[in-house]
Formats: structure tokens, C-alpha cells, sequence
């Protein structure tokens, strides 16, 4: 579904990503591990369009949208729950959740919102509260909520237990492997590696804007590198 070849991206004369190869079939998780300023959010976002790549190309469902417009790519269902949430604050939850239909203006989205109401009762609790109120797991689920608003074939989550209490850490796994058993095909960037190995199918280790190690998330989690190197094992 995914494949991208020889990626590159640049901050000015900083190369954040230095030719990467990741491919992710349809209905896999696949995580990405590695350690802070390693490239896992560029790569995020140049896939979802927002940050430019220097070279390589990244295919989609067999085309080619190296240079499409970040909107062009929510509407052939690449959706991003952003790092840090970067829910709209002063507007009501329900808002955040039709901005996430944007891009598909004219379609109806009653169907996603129903669903992202079922899969967080407390959303529909509070839907015409600002999202400001909530706390930040809640956030949490609203970022991913307001996402799957895309109708998404592909979802981008970016290290969507940052900052969380264990206990909400757990519950925002659930709500992804619930996801990936509903047949969603996932690409989770995660600090916290042990758990992303634990669920993914298959990952890639990122170091300083390379890929270094890849296998299965089990094989991988068992790798005494990987156990010294990211999971202080
Ligand atoms: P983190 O988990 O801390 O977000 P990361 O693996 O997601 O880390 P990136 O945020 O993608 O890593 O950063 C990759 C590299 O690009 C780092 O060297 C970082 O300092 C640099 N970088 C990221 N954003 C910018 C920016 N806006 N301007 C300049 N350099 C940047």
C-alpha cells in the first residue's frame, strides 16, 4: 500500500532523513522506533505532505504522490494524528472532529463521526464542549478521533502516548490494536518502544535519519541491541 524509496528531507542544511526505504502492506501496523531527532515525525509529515522531500519518491496505493498537495493526500486516505495532538482548542469537540472531514468537503461524514462516537463514548459526552476542556488523554483520542474523520487507508499516529499517565497509555494502545483488528492499516511512530513492538506486525529501527534495524515487532523486541539501545533492557 505503501512504499517509499530512497527518501530524503532537509531543514535547510540539516538532512533529517537520509534515504529511506519503508514499505507497509494493506492491514499491517508497522511501527517506527528510535530515539528523539532521529526522523520519525519528518517522516510523518512528509508523507502526509506537510514537510517537502529533497529526493526519493513515496508511492500510494500504486501511485505516485511524491509531490501532491497535503490535501490531495487526506482524500486518498492518508491521515495524520499529529505529534502533540494539535487539537483547536477553543473549539467544541465536535468541530475538531468535522475539520478532520475537510478535505472531503461535500461528502457527508455522518458515518465517521457515528463511529468515532461509538469508539469514544466520552467524545459524544462532550461534543459541544471546547476542546480545551479535556484532559490530555481525552486530546488524545480526539486527535485520533478527528483522523479517522478522514475515512482513512492508511493512518499516521505520532507518538500518541506521549505525556500520558500508564493507565491512559494502555488505554490508547487499545483503542489501536482495536483499530488494526478492524482491518486499518497503521504506521505508529512511538518513543515508547516496547509497547509499539508489541503490537506491530513489523517495525524499523531510525537513527539519525536511517533505517538500521527492521524485522517483526517480536523479533525485534527480542534483539539485544534494540533491548539495549531503546528499551533500557
Ligand atoms: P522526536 O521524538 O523528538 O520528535 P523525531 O525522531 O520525531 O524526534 P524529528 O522531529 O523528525 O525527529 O527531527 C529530526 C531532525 O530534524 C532532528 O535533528 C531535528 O533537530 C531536526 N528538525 C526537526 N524539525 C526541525 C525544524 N522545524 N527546523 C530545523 N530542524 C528540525
Amino acid at each position: 500500500m505503501l512504499d517509499v524509496k530512497g527518501l530524503e528531507s532537509c531543514y535547510g542544511r540539516i538532512k533529517a532523513l537520509d534515504g529511506l526505504d519503508i514499505q507497509v502492506r494493506e492491514g499491517e501496523l508497522v511501527a517506527l522506533v528510535g530515539a528523539n531527532g532521529a526522523g520519525k515525525t519528518t517522516f510523518l509529515r512528509t508523507l502526509s505532505g506537510v514537510q517537502p522531500l529533497t529526493a526519493g519518491t513515496v508511492r500510494f496505493a500504486g501511485q505516485d504522490i511524491s509531490r501532491l498537495r497535503a490535501d490531495r493526500r487526506v482524500r486518498l486516505g492518508i491521515c495524520h494524528s499529529p505529534e502533540g495532538r494539535q487539537v483547536f482548542g477553543p473549539l467544541s469537540i465536535e468541530d475538531n472532529l468535522r475539520l478532520g472531514a475537510y478535505a472531503l468537503a461535500g461528502k457527508a461524514n455522518q458515518p465517521e463521526l457515528d463511529r468515532v462516537y461509538r469508539m469514544f463514548p466520552i467524545l459524544y459526552e462532550k461534543r459541544h464542549l471546547s476542546a480545551g476542556t479535556l484532559s490530555g488523554g481525552q486530546q488524545q483520542m480526539l486527535a485520533i478521533g478527528r483522523a479517522l474523520m478522514g475515512a482513512p487507508r492508511l493512518l499516521l499516529l505520532d507518538e500518541p502516548s506521549m505525556g500520558l499517565a500508564p493507565l491512559l497509555v494502555e488505554e490508547v494502545f487499545n483503542v489501536i490494536r482495536t483499530l488494526k483488528q478492524q482491518g486499518m492499516t497503521i504506521l505508529l511512530v512511538e518513543q515508547n518502544a516496547f509497547a509499539a513492538l508489541g503490537i506491530a506486525d513489523r517495525a524499523y529501527v531510525l537513527e539519525t535519519g536511517n533505517i538500521v534495524l527492521t524485522g517483526t515487532g517480536q523479533s525485534l523486541r527480542e534483539d539485544e541491541t534494540v533491548r539495549a539501545a531503546y528499551l533500557g533492557i
